[in-house]
């Protein structure tokens, strides 16, 4: 360069090229750039800084017998069925607080249906049963937010009943406790009350198939990877809410989780 002055370097262009040389490693690894930016989503970890990002919502159905009987459904202990959840359908809630959940659109008949999450480190495919619940990393309280007119309607007719369970803040649930602090949830109360009132009240033993065996056979349809969550069923008394309702939910062994329809 020292040769070579300033002014030919302008001339030919030198200085140009020498830059795109300089750039191009750069520019090869970071590839197509987005248009536009679309953030992560992501749940708060309790105790942690670190937090949980979300790749996939998997809801498991009918997974209480007593709600598959008013579901109109055979509560004989046939394979648990799933369905899933956009991921940006996440609202979460913090300890202590009561969200604002917006009422949404299209619906009269909008319902509770307080659920057990669990959420994957790790994943893979036709993971055993015995090893399934070494990729849960922790847990939280969730509701599964549903239109059920429309939920119903489109089920009648045969026709998939995505715009019923799959909308903005459809995905309400409290932050991730990792299982390394609260052990796996097999067993303990899970309650819904709406007003102060308990609506649903039950035990995670009624539980069709544990969150071990949703592991196991939810591998078998997709492969799991880490930042998959699972709402796993709730039970029997689902109902409506109207404006203004405030719902607690319970799970024994983690914090409340509350929120208030507007
Ligand atoms: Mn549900």
């Amino acid at each position: 360069m020292d040769s070579i002055d300033r002014r030919t370097i302008l001339a030919t262009g030198a200085l140009a090229l020498t830059s795109i040389a300089q750039s191009r490693p750069a520019a090869a690894q970071a590839g197509p750039k987005p248009m536009f930016p679309v953030a992560a989503i992501t749940i708060p970890i309790v105790g942690e800084t670190d937090v949980f990002q979300v790749r996939r919502i998997y809801c498991i159905g009918r997974n209480y017998a007593a709600h598959s009987r008013e579901m109109g459904s055979d509560p004989t202990r046939e394979p648990p069925f799933f369905f899933q959840k956009p991921t940006d359908a996440i609202q979460n809630v913090a300890i202590g607080t009561v969200a604002d959940h917006p009422y949404p659109s299209l619906t009269k008949n909008y319902h509770y249906e307080v659920e057990l999450v669990a959420a994957l480190k790790s994943g893979g495919t036709n993971i055993p049963v015995e090893q399934a619940l070494d990729h849960v990393y922790g847990y939280a309280v969730g509701l599964d937010m549903t239109r059920r007119d429309l939920q119903r309607e489109m089920g009648d007719q045969k026709k998939p009943w995505e715009i019923g369970k799959s909308f903005d803040h459809a995905a309400v649930l409290g932050p991730i406790h990792p299982a390394s602090k609260t052990g796996h949830f097999s067993k303990g109360g899970i309650s819904l009350a709406v007003n102060g009132v308990v609506k649903q009240s039950s035990n995670l033993l009624n539980m069709s198939w544990n969150v071990a065996e949703q592991v196991a056979k939810l591998s078998e349809a997709f492969e799991l990877k880490a930042g998959d969550i699972i709402y796993s069923g709730t039970p029997e008394n689902v109902g409506p809410v109207v404006k203004g309702d405030v719902l607690l939910c319970k799970i024994e062994g983690l914090p409340d989780m509350s929120i208030r329809i507007v």
